[in-house]
């Protein structure tokens, strides 16, 4: 990864944001700048063009992961929780204003920060580092493209599995095992495997329900692979379908294509919502389908940009976004299906492999 080109970018970004330095805590973006993979570590950014190398600090239980993976960052283990040693070289260096990530600290660390900060002033500041993960290079789309192949492999162990009578917990368990298998470093969340008239739940998390005999199954996974999620949905039908289900799973499949279709530079996410709601609005259950279209994937299962009525955000290529309309009728069961794209110059790429002719078993 090119984290010095990172870094890079975002000084002059700071500068743009009238601040002389970034706070980095969260810990995906610390991750995004340095190469840090551990739980606890603050990145300092320094603006301008002849910025100073960033600081990094941790803890005496990074010290050897530190100095393994930090890059382009000068790494210091302190004595103090890391986000006060930083806060009081700041201070020191009579850094004037400091800019932290207002979405990712919580108010008592706010307050500690201001006591370390001495005359240093703190600006909230929003979503800047957030803003230059969602186009992803070359590198990212790989290991992403990677993650996405994984993930869609499970989905075999999952039909194995899946029998009226077995639980969803152990549909699940054996999704993550064939994860661990197949290399994943974990699961990107705890898998959804939701059964009958709780796949009317859009995150119904597989629970020690068994399986019915008819209905349709909710099946939403993903994994982490080098760091990058991926996530996926199909819903498949236990024993005979009903006119109806089979209306239902049309209009979700209609509508997940239509939008995958109106991904593409230039689109906002919020057209791209409208293109698959406009479908199930007409076959009829609009006011089922209680979730936005989709988000951004990376180094967090969940990230900007969002695809969701009122986004003005424009797609632009290098973005890799879910694209998963569902309907979710109560007591009756739901439907969801869930691919991921990238976004290239001319539209989008599917990368999600898998099957989405509805799966009877
Ligand atoms: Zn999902
Ligand atoms: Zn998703």
């Amino acid at each position: 990864m090119n984290y010095l080109d990172r870094q890079k970018r975002l000084a002059a970004s700071l500068t743009r944001a009238r601040v002389d330095a970034l706070l980095v805590t969260h810990l995906a973006n610390v991750r995004y700048l340095c190469g840090f993979t551990g739980s606890s570590g603050v990145l300092v950014v320094f603006g301008g063009e002849r910025a100073p190398k960033p600081l990094f600090y941790s803890d005496g239980r990074y010290l050897q992961q530190a100095a393994d993976e930090v890059q382009g960052a000068r790494v210091v283990i302190g004595k103090k929780a890391a986000l006060t040693e930083a806060a009081r070289a700041l201070a020191r260096r009579r850094t004037k204003v400091v800019g932290f990530e207002a979405d990712q600290l919580s108010y008592s660390a706010c307050q500690q920060l201001k006591l370390s900060l001495g005359r240093t002033r703190l600006r909230p500041l929003a979503g800047i580092v957030e803003q230059m993960r969602v186009n992803k290079d070359i590198q990212e789309i790989e290991h992403i493209r990677a993650s996405v192949l994984l993930a869609a492999s499970l989905f075999k162990a999952a039909l194995t599995a899946i029998r009226p009578g077995v639980s969803e917990n152990l549909v699940a368990g054996e999704m993550e095992m064939q994860a661990r298998r197949a290399g994943a470093e974990k699961m990107s969340f705890d898998p959804i495997v939701a059964g009958g008239a709780r796949s009317a739940l859009p995150h119904g998390r597989a629970s020690a329900q068994p399986i019915p005999d008819n209905g349709f199954i909710i099946l939403d996974w993903g994994v982490i692979l080098a760091g990058y999620c991926s996530d996926m949905t199909r819903t498949i039908h236990v024993g005979p379908t009903s006119t109806t289900h089979r209306k239902i799973y049309q209009a979700v499949r209609d509508a997940q294509a239509a939008s995958v279709e109106a991904v593409r530079p230039g689109v906002t996410g919020d057209e791209v919502d409208r293109a698959g709601r406009e479908i199930i609005t007409k076959a009829g259950f609009g006011a089922y389908f209680t979730h936005s279209t989709g988000h951004g994937v990376g180094l967090e299962v969940h990230e900007s940009p969002r695809l969701a009525k009122g986004q003005t955000q424009k797609l632009t290529p290098g973005m890799v976004v879910t694209v998963e309309p569902g309907i979710y009728i109560p007591n009756e069961g739901g439907v969801r299906i869930e691919d991921m794209v990238l976004v290239t110059d001319s539209g989008c790429e599917v990368l999600t492999p898998a099957t989405k002719d509805l799966i009877t078993v």
